[in-house]
């Protein structure tokens, strides 16, 4: 840490204890929040509180993040309502009734619009407004180190502080596919979905991509459209949901142990309150490893890949599970060739694994059939449909299920510059150097929440976005009490940071295939694992101690 010796003159730090709202327009804020997702929301809540005065941009036309985007059908959490939910304030987590053990999209964005309306958050939310460019300004003897963020809008607005809560699976992947605007038909994207009802009925429906998304909305396609076409390049890893109606008893037995529940959750490796299995995979019988798998099968929903303490870990304990699921396909699907073709050949949990319902019994129906692209790509998109092989695969409508541009895709959507004008694009040429996932150097006062090297997209998001929140709330009260002008990175210690956070991911089966997580499903875009790996406790323990010894590994002016 640097010593904290250039304090800005106290007329000139804004950073007042107030209970603030944005102030008047072109004012100086102290943060510029980027996003009204579930981080977003949050942040808005938590720095508004502490008394900063707080201005969010959020593209969508209302709070929700994915949720607001994510309306295709079938779109669910995969992990479980009573958990994927804030625990900031007690009176909101009683008071909310979650109907479904997975919550669906249309119930977690009530949700999220209910936190929003409770804590009177939109009036310092402008919708409809994309960040375009953000720009650090130094300290002068007049003005305090400061952002000026460029809205789609044309107008320009100023911060001390940005906190990009602009999401991790937030920035769609439409593939490049030659011809694909000379389609004559509608097309989509699982993650752009229209907020009006679509119809599929009598209509002859291609879907590309399997995962997550396209597990999730392939059976409900199917049971509408006349026909649907799935193109599959990689197939994946679905276990059942197993979602059903939440019983109102065992909801209120939930509220009446909440604070037990999150307590044990912070302690959980993916901050979801469940004691780690002990056992290894290896270390049981055939027949007893059968049984846990299947009892785990029938009710565990993504959980299943922690039915043994090395699945992702050892290669050959998760080769047990993976075989498990494989014999599981074949028995679901009636047709072998097409069940050879939906059996994965890489290790579960590798690529982030799928939860689903119906999924692999959709492909016994007479209308749906499975389109093969792994050795023969898709060669272009004509008016008519899809080509593949030199055949015309004829539909009306197309769903890009292709996913995303994860967790560095938002942020390298805008131009954001920091000191000396260096561009994030630029800094970042070969991949992502953030400090915890948290900030990085070059670019002082501008905070990530679930950045790449934070544990994100790897543990339940709420709380991770939670504790990422109360993390960046607390460095500013500290900034404030001391009157500091700015915070930054050190380039040594992301670095370090970013060579643990490899070496953690080498320990795990999760580096070894070409994934989202790795950056391999973006034509381009570098290596090298994303998301921390090491589990929430390790990495709020580590967030903590630097807390704890002056901020060690950020430089404090
Ligand atoms: P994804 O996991 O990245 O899957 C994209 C699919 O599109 C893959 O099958 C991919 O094939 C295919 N694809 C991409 N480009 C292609 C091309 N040019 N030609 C043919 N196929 C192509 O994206 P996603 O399904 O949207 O899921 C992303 C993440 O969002 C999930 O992993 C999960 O974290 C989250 N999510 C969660 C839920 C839930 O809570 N249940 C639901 C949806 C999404 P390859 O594998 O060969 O690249």
């Amino acid at each position: 840490m640097r010593a904290a010796d250039t304090r800005i003159p106290a007329a000139v730090s804004k950073l007042a204890e107030r209970d603030a709202g944005s102030g008047p327009p072109g004012a100086l804020l102290d943060v510029i929040v980027v996003g009204a997702g579930f981080a977003g929301v949050y942040a808005l809540y938590k720095f508004r509180r502490l008394g900063f005065s707080v201005q969010a941009f959020e593209a969508g036309g209302d709070v929700g993040g994915t949720w607001y985007w994510n309306r295709y059908p079938g779109c669910r959490c995969d992990i479980e309502s009573i958990y994927y939910s804030y625990q900031f304030d007690d009176d909101l987590q009683q008071e909310w009734e979650w109907t479904e053990r997975y919550a669906s999209q249309p119930e977690i964005l009530s949700y999220i619009r209910h936190v929003a309306d409770r804590f009177d958050l939109r009036r310092d939310i402008q919708f409809n407004t994309r960040v375009t460019a953000a720009t650090f300004q130094e300290a002068t003897d007049k003005t305090p180190s400061h952002w000026t963020v460029i809205t789609n809008d044309g107008q320009t607005h100023k911060a001390r502080f940005c906190v990009m809560a602009s999401g991790v699976l937030s920035t769609p992947n439409l593939p490049d596919i030659p011809g694909r605007d000379t389609f004559a038909g509608t097309t989509y994207h699982t993650g752009q979905w229209p907020h009006e009802e679509v119809d599929f009925t009598d209509l002859k429906v291609a879907v590309i991509g399997t995962g997550s998304s396209g597990i999730q909305c392939i059976p409900l396609i199917a049971a509408q459209a006349r026909h649907v076409s799935v193109f599959q390049r990689t197939p994946n890893y679905a276990v059942p949901a197993s979602n059903r109606p939440l019983d109102p008893d065992e909801l209120d037995d939930v509220k009446s142990r909440y604070g037990e529940i999150r307590a044990a959750s912070k302690k959980g490796f993916t901050a979801l309150p469940f004691k780690p299995a002990g056992r290894s995979a290896l270390a049981v019988s055939e027949q007893q490893r059968e049984d846990v798998y299947e009892r785990w099968w029938g009710d565990h929903g993504l959980a299943f890949q922690g039915a043994f303490a090395d699945l992702l870990f050892d290669a050959q304990a998760n080769r047990t599970a993976s075989d498990f699921v494989r014999r599981k396909i074949r028995k679901l699907v009636d047709d072998e060739k097409v069940a050879e073709l939906l059996t994965p050949d890489f290790p579960l949990g590798c690529k982030r694994m799928c939860v689903d319902t119906d999924y692999y019994p959709t492909y016994n129906r007479g209308n749906v059939s499975l389109v093969d692209i792994s050795r023969d790509p898709i060669d272009g998109i004509v008016p008519e449909g899809i080509r593949v092989g030199g055949r015309v695969h004829a539909v009306d409508a197309i769903v890009f299920a292709t996913g995303y541009d994860a967790i560095t895709g938002a942020l390298l959507a805008m131009d954001l510059r920091g000191r000396n004008g260096l561009t994030l694009r630029e800094k970042w040429t070969d991949g992502p150097r953030v400090y915890l996932g948290l900030a990085t150097h070059g670019f002082p006062n501008l905070f990530m929440v679930n950045g790449p090297g934070s544990p994100s997209v790897l543990i339940n998001m709420v709380t991770g976005v939670e504790q990422h929140v109360d993390w960046i709330a607390d460095c500013l009260a500290h900034m404030r009490e001391r009157g500091l002008d700015a915070i930054e990175a050190e380039a040594q210690d992301e670095d370090a940071w970013a060579v643990h956070n490899d070496e953690v991911a080498q320990r795990s089966i999760r580096g070894d295939c070409a994934s989202w997580y790795t950056g391999a499903n973006i034509p381009g875009k570098p290596g090298g694992f994303l998301p921390y790996v090491g589990g929430f406790p390790a990495y709020v323990e580590r967030c903590e101690q630097v807390v704890e010894n002056g901020y060690a590994g950020f430089a404090l002016s």
